[in-house]
Formats: structure tokens, C-alpha cells, sequence
């Protein structure tokens, strides 16, 4: 088996395209691990998430999204075009 820097989460599905999510993968370090109130963006559709307590993705409000650092909103805007792209070239 191949190694890899997918760590698991609790599994769950996407509260916005219901896919199913069982680990996720750091952008900037591979080797971090999430931790609660970590954010992340579902890798099918590019929704906005955040990490419960328990380590499970949830929806990131739209509220909660507008609150964060200007930096933190436009890398999470790049992300969302980049997997949107990516699904858009897969069909
Ligand atoms: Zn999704």
C-alpha cells in the first residue's frame, strides 16, 4: 500500500453535496492533522467546512466565513476555483 498523509476524521458526509468524507489532507503540511475549528473545503464540491470537537467536517456558515482574515477568505475562495476547475475538466 502506497503511503499517504490522509488523515482520518470521523466520517460524515458533506452537508452540501453529500459526499462521503473520511480523511482529509492538509494543504499547507502534509503531515499536520486537523484539529478542531480547522477549516477545509470539501474536495467534491468545494464547499466551505470547519471541524466539529469530534473532528467532523461541518457546514462553515456563511457568517462564520465572512468573519475570518481577508487572507484566510481568499486562499479558501482559491481552493473552492481550483477543485471546482478540477471537477469541471474530470467529465
Ligand atoms: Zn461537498
Amino acid at each position: 500500500m502506497a503511503m499517504t498523509n490522509r488523515h482520518l476524521v470521523s466520517a460524515t458526509t458533506c452537508p452540501y453535496c453529500g459526499k462521503f468524507l473520511d480523511d482529509a489532507t492538509s494543504i499547507e503540511n502534509q503531515a499536520n492533522r486537523p484539529k478542531p475549528n480547522d477549516l477545509s473545503v470539501c474536495i467534491s464540491c468545494g464547499g466551505y467546512l470547519v471541524f466539529d470537537k469530534l473532528l467532523k467536517p461541518i457546514q462553515l456558515h456563511d457568517s462564520d466565513f465572512e468573519e475570518l482574515p481577508e487572507e484566510i477568505r481568499a486562499a479558501m475562495r482559491k481552493y473552492r476555483k481550483a477543485i471546482l476547475e478540477m471537477r469541471r475538466t474530470d467529465k
